[in-house]
């Protein structure tokens, strides 16, 4: 079932322009001394809830730029899925296509943070796996009136390979963010793909290369390239990003400014997010300048604590990008 408690009223409004079809995961953070060992009990000092997963993050930076967003995902028919679909609509997301479910909990990250800020992870994407083709086909209008769908490998890799076959057959730009990457990536994600984003650690899994260099990280987009992609783009950190498009493959770097970061947690997804609103709003600008100001927008969000916490909003940034 849909979690819009007015589906009418939405179908009626204009189309999403960005449509993300991916993950929900809620964050369970404890600040601890230190980790506990096997079988330990320790106290922590902190503990927080946050929103996370790939999907929903770059939903949540797109529409805060000002993207007319929809989510196709699916989270549990539990408290946190209700938390969930309350962000995006804080947030202005429509959650026409957000599935509840009884048959599984909505995905959680929890997390241990210690001193050091060194941490252990638990997923367990939930819900996220049950998101399905047939859920797909009823978002179909929305995919295919979109100008820009993105997807990400936290949903089965058979539903984001059928979003993005759907959005490409519509005309629909696809942006695919292979993470997490594994080594085995079906080649049909590279053909689908009107533009391949990942960052320097998914680039060494996807091609055998060791990736630590601007470079490097040429190389690596020229084997990406190859497999089908139309634009690949590899961020480097701190470093920035570099890309390369079948139109001009001859790979260019964009470094970045120094800032003091604070918590890159979530940076390459405010990075992809903002891709996806430039795409779709300024179609016309060229690829470099929306890759500078993505990481422009990227760039901010480390200066500030948190993931989708730290996504800045159009009217926190510079005129000069919008
Ligand atoms: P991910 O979060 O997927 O690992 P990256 O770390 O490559 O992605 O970061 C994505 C983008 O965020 C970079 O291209 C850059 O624009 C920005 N960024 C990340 N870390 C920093 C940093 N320490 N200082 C400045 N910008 C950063």
């Amino acid at each position: 079932m849909a979690a819009s408690g007015e589906p009418g009223r939405q179908r009626q409004e204009a189309a999403a322009a960005v449509v993300v079809v991916g993950s929900c995961m809620t964050d369970l953070v404890s600040l601890t001394p230190r980790l506990p060992k096997t079988g330990e009990t320790i106290h922590g000092h902190k503990f927080f809830i946050g929103f996370g997963g790939k999907g929903a993050n770059q939903c949540v930076q797109a529409a805060r730029l000002g993207a007319k967003t929809a989510m196709v995902c699916k989270v549990g028919k539990d408290s946190f899925g209700n938390d969930y679909i309350e962000n995006f609509k804080q947030n202005d997301i429509s959650t026409e296509f957000t599935y509840q479910t009884k048959d599984a909990a909505t995905g959680t990250a929890s997390i241990i943070v210690n001193k050091e800020g060194q941490n252990i992870i638990v997923i367990v994407a939930g819900a996220n796996l049950l998101l399905n083709t047939e859920d797909l086909r009823e978002a179909s209008n929305a995919i295919s009136s979109a100008k820009v769908m993105i997807c990400q490998l936290e949903v089965t890799p058979a539903t984001s390979l059928e979003a993005l076959t759907m959005a490409r057959s519509s005309g629909v730009k696809t942006l695919f963010n292979p993470a997490p990457a594994t080594a085995d990536l079906d080649p049909r994600f590279y053909t689908l793909s009107d533009v391949f984003c990942c960052n320097e650690t998914e680039a060494e899994i996807l091609t055998s290369l060791v990736v630590s260099s601007p470079a490097d990280a040429e190389k690596a987009a020229l084997v990406l390239l190859e497999r089908g992609c139309r634009v690949v783009i590899i961020t480097l950190g701190a470093a920035g990003c570099v890309f390369l498009s079948q139109a001009e493959p001859v790979p260019k770097y964009i470094p970045t400014e120094k800032v003091k970061a604070v918590d890159t947690t979530g940076a390459g997804d405010s990075f992809v997010g903002a891709l996806a609103f430039y795409l779709a709003y300024y179609p016309n600008l060229s690829l470099e300048e929306m890759l500078k100001r993505s990481s422009f927008i990227a760039t901010v969000s480390v200066q500030a604590a948190g993931t989708q916490s730290s996504y800045p909003h159009k009217k926190d940034l510079p005129l000069y990008l919008f």
